[in-house]
């Protein structure tokens, strides 16, 4: 197939996003297929002439990952049957404001080939972006991610840059692991509190002294 045999409102649709370099790009005949390099997250984009075929299309799942479907009708977004309907406007922020939350959240080191290699381990916190989008709410203004890491001897949370010291004062080397997975929280910096991936909130007494004096930081660096 050509590209200029591709479906007009297609090459369109994927014009806007093409400069998009945190997503690889397949065009198959009727969609565009992409996928977030890092986490490999799939997205499927379609197109439709109206709400009610985008509808229709939105009852189709090819399996995991996000499905979009483009409609003409203009200022349209919203969600039907987990499936994102939008104006081809909305649709590069849109993947944009997905990006933003694919967080990394660990690693693990892995023998391949006789070599030893470092293997990433990236969270697409869905909930969470609905919930944003619900509030208009934006990252790096209205809340942040960052990575905490439970300690396997006292239990708390410690933000990920006081991880090394923390767990020194238990008698831990960092140095000593080859894997380490950490939870994605959410700082607000509307009501200063903290949430989970799943929007609950996480009380101060799970969090280290440590991410209890960060998350002040956080919230006072934001303020001024
Ligand atoms: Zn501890």
């Amino acid at each position: 197939m050509k590209y200029s045999e591709l479906d007009s409102r297609l090459r369109k649709v994927y014009s806007r996003i093409r400069t998009l370099d945190d997503y690889h790009w397949d065009l198959s005949g009727d969609k565009i297929i992409g996928r977030h390099k890092k986490s490999d997250l799939k997205i499927r984009i379609r197109v439709a002439n109206s709400r009610e075929e985008a509808e229709k299309l939105s009852e189709v799942k090819e399996g995991e990952g996000l499905d979009i479907v483009v409609v003409p009708n203009k200022g349209t977004f919203y969600i039907h049957n987990g499936t994102f309907i939008m104006t081809s406007k909305f649709l590069r922020g849109t993947l944009v404001d997905i990006n933003d939350h694919i967080v990394w959240r660990g690693f693990k080191v892995v023998e391949q080939d006789g070599k030893l290699m470092q293997e990433d381990f990236y969270e697409y916190l869905g909930g969470r972006f609905i919930e944003h989008l619900k509030n208009n709410m934006t990252i790096g203004q209205d809340f942040v991610f960052w990575q905490f890491y439970k300690c396997e001897k006292c239990g708390k949370y410690v933000d990920i840059d006081s991880v090394r010291s923390h767990l020194k004062e238990h008698g831990i080397k960092i140095e000593d692991k080859d894997e380490m997975m950490y939870e994605v929280f959410e700082i607000s910096i509307i009501d200063g509190k903290v949430y989970d991936k799943f929007g609950k909130e996480v009380k101060e007494d799970k969090l280290s002294e440590e991410a209890k004096d960060f998350i002040k930081e956080t919230l006072e660096s934001f303020k001024s």
